[in-house]
């Protein structure tokens, strides 16, 4: 079994389980793959990232300690920004990859993508440090 964290286009986040990556992707292209919440039918993957470049504007928001709702959105729009035009979007590999950037087997750089439940736990415990890209609710709109 494998879980994953859901989002539907209304921005609703949700955590299921599927047999395996497989069963989600075929569940997912026959269109039966639903919001929990509203019933939406189209439902992705919420995207990791980044998992080792840290970005300026992520330490901007890390350091701002508590600013008022719409800065930090803004913050946060703007990390997700950069993450989205500057970083690799490696899709399934995210934890592979991570790992690999984490124990330099490969180039340092920003990547983003979909992991599983377990496998956001393993980098958890291996110290891997990443972040789920923001939801940001004015972009379901
Ligand atoms: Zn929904």
């Amino acid at each position: 079994m494998i879980q994953y964290s859901l989002r539907c286009s209304q921005g609703h986040s949700y955590d299921a389980w599927f047999k395996n990556a497989q069963a989600f992707d075929d569940q997912q292209a026959r269109g039966i793959v639903v919001c929990a919440v509203c019933g939406d039918g189209q439902v992705e993957k919420a995207l990791m990232a980044p998992a080792v470049a840290r970005t300026d504007n992520a330490k901007v928001a890390v350091s701002a300690g508590h600013p008022d709702p719409a800065q930090l959105r803004q913050l946060l729009k703007a990390f997700k920004q950069k993450v989205l035009s500057e970083a690799e979007n490696v899709g399934d590999r995210f934890a592979e990859e991570a790992r690999k950037i984490h124990y330099e087997e490969a180039e340092a750089r920003g990547i983003y993508g979909q992991a599983s439940r377990d496998e956001v736990v393993a980098l958890a415990e291996e110290g891997i440090e990443f972040l789920p890209l923001p939801d940001l609710p004015e972009e379901h709109n």
